[in-house]
């Protein structure tokens, strides 16, 4: 029998596009013959929307952005599980394709909970955890994973003890510093500071997306990506490189100019890719992940690796980092999205 699937995507996030690019490609590449489709678009402005069942790919992203008729208020998000006839659909498992706030975050993680849904992916605390920076790093250092030193706080201590924040960072970190929101995705919101004017400018653009910031000191490092799949026992891909052609990974150079290459499998020595493949998998443990996570590394001339971050629900189309390093470990992308359909599903099962 097939599997009927619910892809959600689009979301009130800053990454509302790149979620939207995901879910085309991912109903460009899912077997219709092993899977009941059907698309959950969320607006800009929250409201959930169900289409008819997808019985072939769509052409274009705009058939994926169904009308908002104004009347799904969000209390009436459930209203996804009804079809137009006002009938129940029982969906076998859900595939967020949320990137950042509302989505990423474990917020619908925990909606999905509630429902009793099984679906693809991290669960409510791996989620948020991983989605506030701050929260991950104390973690990381828990789990004894090196990473560089960092400086935050909230909207309410900058307002009041601005002269000694800047002094704490200037004290604690060394130039250049890039400071980012806490909760956050797909560099939006992050800038480079070269001296303390632009560390002002910064931190009040970065507050314009969160009540949290954080300050983390730069370094000048190859960047290095690992897929992690899994759920108990985490498989990792190979390594990748990400050489951006701008002066950091910025949103442009990760969606819209197109020039940073991904080199993949990443050179680097045995040691540094076994270095890397236990990080990666100490990461995914200490924030409990499941399914899926991308863990982003720095890693030097001298060869120390520092971790930089995870995302629990990395970029996913056919030319993004996640399942390009997976292509590049044997497993293709369809093969991909029927193994994070099992996982949800075994998951789900083993909570019962
Ligand atoms: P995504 O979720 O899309 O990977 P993000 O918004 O979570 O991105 P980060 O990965 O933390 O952001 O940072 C974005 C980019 O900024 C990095 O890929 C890197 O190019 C640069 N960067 C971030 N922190 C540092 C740092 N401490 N030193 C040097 N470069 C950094
Ligand atoms: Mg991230
Ligand atoms: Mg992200
Ligand atoms: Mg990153």
């Amino acid at each position: 029998m097939k599997r009927r699937i619910g892809l959600l995507y689009g979301g009130k996030s800053a990454e509302h596009e790149v979620s939207l690019s995901t879910a085309m490609a991912v109903i460009k590449a899912i077997n219709f013959d092993s899977y009941e489709v059907y698309p959950i678009f969320i607006s800009l402005d929250g409201q959930w929307h169900r289409g008819t069942q997808l019985m072939a790919p769509v052409e274009s992203i705009e058939q994926l952005q169904f009308k908002v008729d104004g009347n799904n208020k969000p209390n009436n998000i459930t209203k996804f599980l009804i079809d137009e006839n006002g009938e129940e659909v029982n969906f076998d498992v859900i595939f967020p394709l949320l990137h950042g706030t509302n989505g990423e975050d474990g917020t619908v993680q925990g909606l999905l909970e509630v429902l009793n849904l099984p679906y693809v992916g991290n669960g409510v605390l791996s989620s948020a955890a991983g989605m506030d920076k701050v929260i991950m790093k104390q973690l990381f250092e828990i789990a004894g994973l090196k990473q560089v030193p960092f400086v935050y706080f909230i909207r309410n201590e900058w307002n009041s003890e601005q002269d000694e924040i800047l002094s704490k960072c200037e004290k604690e970190l060394s130039w250049p510093m890039f400071v980012k929101p806490a909760n956050l995705g797909s560099s939006v919101g992050i800038s480079k500071a070269n001296n303390k004017e632009e560390l002002v400018k910064a931190i009040k653009f970065a507050f314009q997306y969160d009540r949290k910031v954080l300050v983390e000191q730069g370094i000048i490092a190859r960047e290095i990506e690992m897929a992690v799949l899994g759920n108990d026992n985490p498989k990792v891909s190979v390594a990748g490189e990400i050489k951006p052609n701008t002066d950091f990974y910025d949103y442009d150079s990760k969606y819209k100019d197109g020039s940073t290459s991904l080199i993949i499998p990443a050179v680097i020595t045995p040691e540094v890719e076994t270095t890397l493949k236990e990080m990666a998998v100490r990461a995914f443990k200490i924030l409990d992940c499941s399914g899926l996570v991308r863990s982003d590394f720095f890693v030097t001339q001298d060869n120390q690796v520092f971790i930089n971050e995870v995302n629990t629900m990395p970029g996913f189309t056919p030319v993004s980092m996640y399942p390009l390093l997976w292509q590049h470990t044997n497993v293709s992308y369809p093969e991909l999205i029927d193994i994070l359909i099992q996982l949800a599903i075994e998951r789900h099962n083993e909570k019962q």
